[in-house]
């Protein structure tokens, strides 16, 4: 371990400090009550700038990020985040504003917000959309909102199931049930798409809808898509489209000319601005024509004057979904992002995530088990080795042990044992900001990984050998997690 890899509390000594404040300027004719007091000082680490400098530091180098390596994590869609949407998203006029401002004081704020909207309006095929949702999940709960309003205004009661395909992200059945919904689950046929046979008999008046990724979970684009759109609407539901991760459609398809009704978006993906450890995120949800007197508020709006405005009351609307209009800094960092590639290259977005995933998949499949063979869109999954150089399925190298190994090489895993559908799923998506070298790199990484399972699964069974924190025991994690310091070493 190295000296700077300790906690701060073992760096402190008796007396250091880094910091130097003023002077009190101010006479404390009116100290602090007693009772709000301490009796005794503070138990912090006492250290020197140089030490706190170094400590921080080291240890924001012991993690793993887009900017430090390649990321293929399946259905996270981690890309490259260009550092000019950081500059305008700093700038001050933008980070220094309050939700309390008058409107007349932040025109040019509320015109971002006008101008993205349209922006994804013409991207994703549908008409109006909210950005006060903060995450996909978000979304998800917004969009499902909007859905029971529509068919309670209607008079439609009894709508009160959601259709959702066995290979879904585990927020779409999540959402569904916090939005009081009951989910009813459609099977996949062999070719990775929903089978329209097991879907016809769950459609009644019962259904408020059905919620869908396309391409789906899987990384496949679902044929039948056209046929579906007509069923559901023909017993009176709508479609939900889960576009979390839009890359392979950007400037090709369009989810409203698919028949979808209603769609969130993930700006932190999709859009290229960072995410990860919990937010801040934005999910703006679209919908068509129709649905837009459901949307929640507050929104933006144009005056004939061409000045912006803010919308706060609508009697439809589903109801507020947080606090003012979500995250401002991610909607402009996504906004840049859209402004500095412009419509030409927006397709290269959606043709390079689907070589680069199809590229992955055909340089691998000989030693990784494929199990849904054809053309994938922007991610696709592997069923486990082909060799895993076990006698028997507890002797072999897993899908676990091919994650942990990838980590001594420097890359981050994929996303490992989801989609459910296969016991040793390992879903890729390599990202369209990635160059053909990266990829290369991490395919031989993947060979030569393949190649030590076969002859010393035990090499894969330990890893990782040179991370900064080895393989935790999960079962112990989960069971005793240790939520706090203590001197006794949890990672050794
Ligand atoms: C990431 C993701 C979500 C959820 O988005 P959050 O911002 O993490 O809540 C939903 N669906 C799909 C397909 C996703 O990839």
């Amino acid at each position: 371990m190295k000296y700077y890899d300790k906690l701060i509390f073992e760096l402190s000594a008796e007396g250091r400090n880094g910091y130097s404040l003023p002077k009190n300027r101010f006479p404390s004719a009116n100290p602090l009550p007693k009772s709000l007091t301490r009796s005794e000082a503070p138990l912090l680490p006492q250290v020197s700038e140089v030490d706190v400098v170094r400590h921080y530091t080291n240890l924001s180098q012991m993690n793993f990020g887009v900017d430090t390596g390649f990321y293929p994590l399946g259905s996270c869609t981690m890309k490259y985040n260009p550092k000019i949407n950081e500059e305008i998203a700093n700038l001050p006029a933008f980070a220094g504003i309050h939700p309390l401002q008058d409107a007349s004081t932040v025109q040019g704020v509320l015109e971002v917000y006008y101008n993205m909207e349209r922006m994804l309006a013409e991207i994703t095929g549908l008409s109006a959309f909210t950005f006060n949702p903060c995450a996909g999940a978000h979304g998800e709960l917004t969009g499902l909102m909007v859905m029971r309003q529509y068919h309670l205004c209607r008079g439609d009661l009894g709508r009160t199931k959601v259709i959702v395909p066995d290979s879904a992200h585990g927020t779409n059945p999540a959402s569904a049930a916090v939005c009081g919904l009951e989910v009813v689950v459609v099977k996949s046929k062999e070719n990775g798409r929903i089978d329209v046979n097991d879907l016809k008999p769950l459609l009644d008046d019962t259904v408020a809808g059905i919620m869908m990724t396309n391409p789906n979970t899987l990384g496949l684009f679902e044929t039948e898509i056209k046929e579906i759109a007509s069923l559901v609407h023909a017993a009176g539901g709508l479609l939900y489209y889960d576009g979390a991760n839009m890359n392979p459609l950007m400037g090709v398809v369009r989810p409203g000319d698919m028949g979808f009704d209603i769609m969130h978006l993930n700006l932190h993906k999709t859009f290229s601005t960072p995410h990860g450890g919990g937010g801040p995120g934005s999910g703006p949800v679209g919908v068509a024509a129709y649905l837009e007197p459901y949307l929640p508020l507050p929104k933006v709006v144009r005056c004939d004057d061409g000045s912006f405005s803010i919308l706060q009351d609508r009697e439809t609307s589903a109801g507020k979904v947080s606090g003012f209009m979500g995250n401002f800094g991610v909607i402009l960092r996504a906004y840049t992002y859209l402004l500095m590639l412009g419509k030409e290259n927006l397709r290269k977005v959606g043709e390079f995530s689907v070589l680069g995933a199809n590229y992955i998949k055909e340089s691998l499949k000989d030693l990784y088990k494929l199990p849904i063979e054809g053309v994938c869109k922007h991610e696709f999954v592997f069923d486990g080795l082909v060799n895993d150089g076990g006698h028997d399925e507890v002797h072999g190298a897993t899908t676990l042990d091919v994650a942990k190994r990838l980590l001594d090489f420097g890359f981050h895993a994929p996303t490992i044992y989801f989609p459910l559908l296969f016991h040793q799923a390992l879903m890729i998506e390599p990202t369209e900001t990635e160059s053909k070298e990266t990829l290369d790199a991490f395919i031989a990484v993947m060979r030569e990984i393949a190649r030590e399972a076969a002859e010393d699964p035990a090499i894969l069974q330990e890893a990782p050998h040179n991370t900064p924190v080895r393989r935790p025991d999960e079962t112990a994690a989960a069971r005793n997690p240790i939520l706090k310091y203590t001197d006794s070493k949890p990672c050794e």
